[in-house]
């Protein structure tokens, strides 16, 4: 069993409702042992509405989970991380963030391509589904060069959550190039990568990134693992969990990895 969630989102998310306290009281009762929130932190994100969307009041968000990790010390384990959107062209931002090493973990995350999102059917618009999915790796390729304060790569192959041709076979085999210098830069940068079951409400045949993926990773020396649900609402913590440890084992890992305090630690399955 994975009794831990290290990818959660909550009202201090542009994109979420969710009350945090729900959260630790659901996840208490669910028997788990370990959870990190995940808020988003998006520098530069596109104003939706005239509204600025994507950032985290940095001082409020910790003061308040340092309150909720002190109220629930005895009964679960609670870390504080961001999910930070990464892009070269706010790398410094990204860089002296958190300098006062206040965060448990920051997973890193592509949710813009070249400032454009993904999440929008006209982004597919320009060119064909094979060129935009290279493109986003090629920018993931450029935002490792310049961003380095991260623990995992988030979600990493979600584009294909948003492909609007449903009938489009994904075959991460055409990436493999771009995938083997992302996924060895990561690793010769001392960063993991994290399983993701968000996608599989979208209707994904597995979680992100794919089993392929998981295994080049492997392969490759990789050894950092998180696992998270990316859960906007209570009701998808931990979501899909039982697969995982299959999912895991066969790819070779009989471990999965939290982090506190910026620091691996890794859990026997
Ligand atoms: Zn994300
Ligand atoms: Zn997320």
């Amino acid at each position: 069993m994975i009794l831990s969630d290290y990818h959660i989102h909550t009202s201090f998310s542009s994109d979420s409702e969710q009350n945090p306290e729900d959260i630790v009281k659901k996840a208490i009762s669910l028997g788990f042992k370990n959870i990190c929130f995940t808020d988003h932190n998006d520098f530069d994100f596109p104003l939706e509405e005239g509204k600025v969307m994507f950032l985290l009041n940095y001082q409020e968000y910790i003061k308040y989970f340092q309150n909720l990790r002190e109220k629930y010390k005895n009964s679960i384990n609670i870390c504080i991380g961001v999910e930070q959107g990464l892009m070269k062209s706010v790398s410094s931002s990204v860089n002296n963030y958190d300098s006062g090493r206040q965060l448990d973990f920051i997973i890193g995350s592509s949710h813009l391509v070249y400032g454009q999102d993904p999440y929008y059917p006209d982004f597919w618009d320009k060119c064909s589904i094979d060129d935009a999915i290279l493109t986003y790796y090629e920018s993931i390729i450029e935002n490792l060069k310049c961003c380095d304060n991260f623990d995992v790569y988030g979600h990493l192959d979600y584009i294909i959550r948003y492909i609007p041709d449903k009938s489009y076979i994904y075959d991460w085999h055409r990436y493999q190039d771009y995938l083997h210098d992302i996924l060895k830069t990561l690793i010769e940068n001392g960063k993991g990568i994290e399983i993701n079951t968000a996608g599989l409400k979208y209707g994904l045949s597995e979680p992100n990134p794919c089993s392929g993926i998981l295994k080049m990773y492997r392969e490759l020396g990789g050894e950092i693992i998180t696992i998270g649900s990316d859960a906007h609402s209570m009701n998808y913590l931990g979501y899909k969990f039982d697969i995982i440890p299959d999912y895991l084992m066969d790819a070779g890992f009989d471990y999965y990895t939290i982090f506190r305090q910026r620091k691996p630690e890794f859990i026997r399955l």
